[in-house]
């Protein structure tokens, strides 16, 4: 009896030579986003990879993203935490906080005074995103008396683009430009700047730290051009039973889907549970045998169903595939309406997976 889960393979090989080619690309150094478990593909497996590949900074959106991975990477790389974290917190050491605010600021000048030495950290400035990072307020207060910083060891200096993905959209080079004025009032340390996409904008964008994210899992970081990235994961579910049915028969809830003739349906072991998106339901297809097959009726919590009508001799057991080269995660994303990052990052623990390329 094998197991009913499915499966994700994820390929590290495929990783590493992203970002290697990430690393190529780029004038300055090249770093990895491994937030979110890894983009949904294993931070810690992924981290590893890339260590081996020479990448030597990683950012993670949490605290306990970053001890995970400083086990994982060992004491040497730059282990930034995006969302920051108030100082003092045993088992913090050797994680750097990315500082979102004065308050932040503040709270890691006041610890390293108490601990009477420089506390290393990233500098967050808001260049158009509204989101996180000193706003123009504070980058004044900051400019005008550096005094504020005193006892930080300040890493690098960053933005984030809001816009990358669209590059004619007037805001990058807004952004550029902001950020440009704003590293120019503030002492002098490197930059970190674009994201996967911002790699492809131009010089305009590069600085001496690119902190890529999904590029490196195998999303398109350049939307409407080819996909210079290798894809990274695969995913396949079991069949669990295969049925016969009559035309005019209706497929899961919502009774969304009849048969339009007698038809051969598969239900397989997963669903909007493992994130297989509710929203593909009657969007999607899966790999069966080499062909393609519809996705059929709602996509329930723990099984799907495809139209096998035309597959010969589908057997349960036999492993449909849900996200490959045929269906890459950008794929499912438009037909689920969102985006591939979303695909990944909800890419559920009841798979199994299977790690290659190593
Ligand atoms: C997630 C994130 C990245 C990576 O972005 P991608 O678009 O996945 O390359 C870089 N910087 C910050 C601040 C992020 O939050």
């Amino acid at each position: 009896m094998t197991g009913t889960e499915g499966v994700l393979t994820v390929d590290l090989g495929a990783v590493s030579a992203n970002w290697r080619q990430l690393a190529a690309m780029a004038p300055g150094a090249v770093g990895a986003a491994v937030k979110a478990d890894g983009y949904g593909l294993g931070a810690v497996p992924v981290a590893r990879a890339l260590l081996a590949a020479g990448c030597r900074h990683f950012f993670v959106a949490h605290l306990s993203e970053g001890v995970a991975v400083r086990e994982a990477v060992g004491p040497g790389p730059m282990i930034a935490v995006l969302n920051g974290f108030p100082p003092g917190i045993a088992g913090a050491e050797g994680l750097v906080p990315v500082l979102n605010g004065l308050p932040d600021v503040a709270a890691w000048t006041a610890a390293a005074r108490q601990a009477g030495r420089a506390l290393p950290a990233l500098l967050h400035v808001d260049t158009g995103m509204a989101r996180l990072g000193l706003d123009v307020v504070e980058l004044e207060r900051v400019a005008g008396d550096h005094g504020l910083l005193a006892g930080l060891d300040l890493r690098y200096v960053m933005t984030h683009l809001a816009c990358a993905d669209v590059p004619e959209h007037p805001l990058n080079s807004e952004q550029a430009r902001r950020f440009g004025a704003a590293c120019a009032r503030l002492p002098a340390v490197p930059r970190s700047f674009a994201n996967s996409s911002g790699l492809f904008l131009g010089p305009d964008f590069a600085s001496e730290l690119g902190r890529p994210g999904c590029a490196l899992y195998g999303i398109n970081p350049t939307p409407g051009r080819p996909n210079p990235m290798q894809q990274a994961a695969r995913l396949e579910a079991p069949i669990l039973q295969v049925r016969e049915i009559p035309a005019g028969a209706a497929v899961g809830y919502g009774a969304s889907w009849v048969a339009p003739r007698p038809s051969r349906i598969a239900t397989v072991a997963a669903g909007y549970a493992d994130g297989y998106l509710r929203a593909l339901s009657g969007q999607a297809t899966g790999i069966l045998a080499g062909r393609s097959v519809p996705l059929v009726g709602r996509v329930s919590m723990d099984l799907i169903t495809f139209d096998v009508t035309d597959v010969p001799l589908p057997a349960p057991g036999d492993r449909i595939g849900l996200i490959g080269p045929g269906q890459t995660p950008d794929d499912l994303a438009a037909a689920a309406g969102t985006i591939g990052y979303e695909i990944l990052t909800s890419l559920g623990v009841r798979y199994r997976r299977e790690y290659i390329g190593a």
